[in-house]
């Protein structure tokens, strides 16, 4: 629920941004103040100069008060200047308000020439917002081996499936694909196809698909018309949705939203553009969508469907049009193109259509830190990651000596995910960074705590080991993967 200020319009907190940020902000809360939609807002900061000030997180106290109060945000892009804050401010305002459904529409304009023009380009990536590589988790393994974790959680695959139903309902979209790398990631990305194909018959009249996600671009690139909605993880969705940016002409026309239960954040898919900043030359319309996104999600679906006919008309018009379009030697003034638009509020285009929406129905998933319970579990063995000069031989002879009389055997060793001992005739260049697998001696059983320490001070007694993994089944069921070349 938006809060309601006491001349009972909805409060919003507007966050100008970096760069070219405030101009398109400017320009987006023209055209509001312009179309009569009852809104309200509140200017707060984020970005490079709360960094500069020595603020680590890039968000002061007073901007996420302001969201925690408001609970719809309208923002422009966020730079983090080198040699300040190690995190983004963008991915620090996603996270802390779990926004995980991040939402980002293309559609062909008018007289916005591209490859793809006169083929109706209309699509939707749906990206998951706050898992996966984007989690920020990394470690140097060794001084010349680096890691990112990867986290997939059901709870959050069950999460972004749903909207992505649900979103194709509102906009009266028939078809959602679900792009991921279960081919290769079995576990991680197959469990958003696995969660997508178990919750699409619940979705009876909306066609589901599954499809590789490099295959997808391809598909993007050869047939884009053939999407209507594409939901996946975090880092397929940030590549997949520049790409059909471009589809319809750029940046400039892409806007994005993004979705929590309780917090949404409007902006453009662009960043602060630093060499067109205070210049009046730059393409406003992405961040406009995104003000249009934002309208209806606070309901205002008029008001959208207005600022969004006159962007149209004004574009089918071609006489005023912005440089990102037509040459920077012959475009439009940001502030002239939002006169234009302003000027066209009320008129509609003569063939682009703006599409129906209906409200949409947030997926209600269960808070609960648990999402699968398993009847059974047991832990069979353990991943000791070693950090090693020695070569698979004598270091897989050095570890058989080394466990000798424990209730551990050494399976086998992987280098980068490739079986290295026993030899397999591979041909493998190896780095100074070992995954040893133990199972227990004759399989059957549990490993305890105890079983495992000793391993490790077995280990760590010749060799330097960094990082352990407990080699765990669920209901019988192997919770790992084998390397590449294990048998
Ligand atoms: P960028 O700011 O998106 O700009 C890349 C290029 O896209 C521009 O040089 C320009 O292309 C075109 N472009 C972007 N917005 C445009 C607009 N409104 N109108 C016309 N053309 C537009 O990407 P970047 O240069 O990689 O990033 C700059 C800074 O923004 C970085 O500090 C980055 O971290 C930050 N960033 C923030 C966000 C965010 O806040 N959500 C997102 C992305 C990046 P041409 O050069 O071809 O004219």
């Amino acid at each position: 629920m938006p809060y309601i200020t006491e001349s009972g319009k909805k409060l919003i907190t507007v966050i100008p941004g970096d760069g070219i940020g405030p101009e398109c902000i400017h320009s987006a809360l023209r055209i509001l103040e312009a179309v009569g939609a009852p809104v309200e807002w509140e200017v707060r900061e984020a970005g490079a100069s709360v960094f500069r000030r020595g603020l680590e997180s890039g968000v002061p106290p007073e901007t996420i008060e302001s969201i925690r109060k408001t609970r719809v945000v309208l923002k422009g892009p966020l730079e983090t200047p080198v040699g300040y804050g190690e995190k983004s401010a963008n991915v620090t305002l996603r996270k802390l308000f779990e926004t995980y459904a991040n939402v980002r529409p293309v559609r062909e304009f008018p007289n916005v020439p591209t490859p793809y023009s006169g083929r109706g380009i209309d699509l939707v990536v749906v990206r998951e917002n706050v898992e996966d590589l984007y989690a920020g988790i990394e470690h140097m393994q060794t001084p010349g081996v680096a890691q990112t974790l990867k986290l997939i959680s059901r709870k959050g695959c069950e999460k972004i499936v749903r909207f992505a139903f649900e979103l194709a309902r509102a906009e009266g979209r028939k078809k959602v694909h679900c792009a991921t790398k279960s081919n290769i990631m079995k576990l991680a990305e197959g469990m958003l196809k696995r969660v997508f194909e178990e919750i699409a018959p619940e979705y009876p009249d909306i066609e589901a698909q599954h499809i590789i996600v490099d295959n997808c671009a391809h598909q993007l690139v050869k047939r884009p018309e053939q999407f209507e909605v594409i939901v996946t993880t975090n880092m397929n969705g940030d590549i997949l949705s520049d790409l059909t940016s471009a589809l319809v002409g750029g940046l400039g026309f892409a806007p994005s939203a993004n979705i929590g239960n309780e917090v949404a954040i409007f902006e453009a898919v662009h960043g602060s553009a630093p060499k067109y900043a205070g210049k009046n030359v730059i393409n406003p319309t992405a961040v406009i969508l995104s003000m249009v996104m934002m309208l209806r999600y606070l309901d205002e679906f008029e008001a959208a469907e207005t600022i969004e006919n006159a962007i149209l008309y004004t574009l089918e018009e071609g006489k005023v049009r912005t440089g990102d379009v037509v040459g920077y030697d012959r475009g439009a003034k940001t502030t002239e193109y939002t006169e234009a638009i302003i000027a066209n509020l009320g008129k509609r285009p003569r063939t682009a259509k703006v599409r129906q929406y209906r409200p949409i129905r947030l997926p209600q998933v269960p808070a609960d830190p648990v999402s699968v319970r398993p009847r059974s579990r047991r832990v069979i063995g353990v991943d000791v990651f070693v950090e090693s000069e020695l070569y698979p031989e004598p270091l897989g002879r050095l570890l058989e000596e080394l466990v000798e009389g424990s209730v551990f055997r050494l399976k086998m060793i992987s280098n980068r995910g490739t079986k290295v001992y026993p030899p397999t005739g591979a041909i493998t260049d190896v780095v100074d960074h070992y995954r040893c697998r133990f199972l227990l001696h004759g399989g059957a059983g549990e490993a305890t705590d105890e079983q495992i320490v000793d391993l490790v001070q077995r280990i760590g007694s010749r060799l330097r080991w960094m990082h352990l993994e407990k080699l765990q089944e669920f209901d019988g069921a192997p919770g790992f993967t084998k390397a590449q070349g294990e048998d």
